[in-house]
């Protein structure tokens, strides 16, 4: 295996983050290439982060290009999309370069491993209700797969919930309870290469119709019988209190603990704390993305906590590249690509 980074092409899907994997790649020096559903390339033309382009009639005819991924000598950097473009069985046994641990996918796709995970790490969690029966408190019920929260609705009852869940036949969900507070999105990477955990960055999302409900009178909500969604159409950067800094990153450093003892090499690279921080400041974690998260994209530039470490844009993006380029030219390109499936 080369260690001139030179020789190898940073490759994803041209969705999601791919705007900030593929310039953060080119900033590190390497070749890039976007894999587009046909159609959708004009952005990673225009925003010249592609030095090439693999137009698909589907996406999900992703496999079928491992061949031309080989030649290329590309690794790939997944994201949100991928899931979407093929299930986790296809994932897994793509054979090309897949930077990040493929072990750790089932942990992340199975809720109930998710949550064993989690709570492994010592985590709290928003309750979960097995039967609709016993729900006593609002809570939110959420669709499995990608999707980004389209359909998930709020219940505070058996019976509403036994109405609302009428309009989803077939659809499996689960039920969570409802945390108020404010919600904040950790980004974090954990450098298997040093065994460095990060902060890179903080989000809020922004959501279809959630959060422009506050925008209409009470009176006029109830009048027009709203009801909440919560379909993602962006991301709004935070910047934290400080003082709730040091548990966070305990909060990160324990779900890396906590992988490795779920699977050999664990989690790595860049990942996700989805949480709701409540008014005693008590951190409630709903989700866990292990990969990079669409938050982090308004960040190609960087962001305050990145400027503090770096002393020069570096987003997530850019910061798997480095990560990778480290990998190379240490010739341990073996503990960021993590591909034995068993
Ligand atoms: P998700 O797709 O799981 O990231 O959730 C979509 C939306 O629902 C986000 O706006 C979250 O802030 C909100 N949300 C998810 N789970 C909870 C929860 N347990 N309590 C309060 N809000 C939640």
């Amino acid at each position: 295996m080369s260690t001139d980074y030179r020789d190898f092409t940073i490759a994803t899907i041209g969705s999601h983050s791919a705007l900030q994997i593929l310039r953060g790649a080119k900033d590190e020096g390497f070749r890039t290439l976007a894999i587009c559903q046909e159609g959708r390339e004009l952005p990673y033309k225009s925003y010249k982060v592609a030095d090439e382009i693999i137009s698909l009639g589907s996406l999900s005819d992703f496999p079928k290009i491992q061949d031309q991924l080989r030649e290329k000598n590309a690794i790939v950097i997944p994201h949100g999309s991928f899931f979407g473009a093929m299930d986790l069985e296809t994932m897994q046994q793509l054979k090309i370069m897949y930077y990040g641990n493929k072990n750790i996918l089932p942990w992340e796709f199975d809720r109930t491993r998710q949550r064993s995970w989690l709570s492994r790490a010592g985590l709290h969690l928003p309750k979960i209700f097995e039967s609709p029966e016993d729900i006593d408190r609002p809570v939110i019920i959420k669709f499995f797969g990608a999707g980004g929260g389209k359909g998930f609705f709020l219940a505070r009852n058996p019976e509403e919930f036994k109405q609302k869940i009428a309009a989803h036949p077939g659809q499996s969900y689960v039920i969570q309870e409802y945390v108020i507070g404010a919600p904040v999105y950790i980004h974090y990477f954990y450098s298997s290469l040093t065994g460095e955990l990060e902060i890179m960055s903080f989000d809020k999302r922004y959501e279809s119709n959630v959060d422009a409900i506050g925008r209409v009178a009470a009176k006029d909500q109830l009048d027009l019988g709203l009801e909440t969604s919560y379909n993602i159409m962006g991301n709004v950067p935070i910047v934290v209190r400080e003082s709730l800094l040091p548990e966070m990153f305990q909060m990160g450093q324990a779900v890396i603990d906590a992988s490795q003892q779920l699977e050999q090499h664990g989690l790595f690279g860049p990942f996700c704390l989805e949480t709701i921080v409540t008014p005693d400041l008590k951190f409630s974690v709903f989700e866990i993305s292990a990969r990079i998260v669409a938050g982090t994209n308004p960040f190609i530039n960087g962001t305050p906590y990145t400027w503090l470490r770096y002393n020069e844009p570096m987003s997530t993006g850019r910061r798997i590249a480095r990560e990778i380029k480290h990998a190379i030219t240490q010739e341990q390109l073996k503990k960021v690509l993590v591909n034995d499936h068993h």
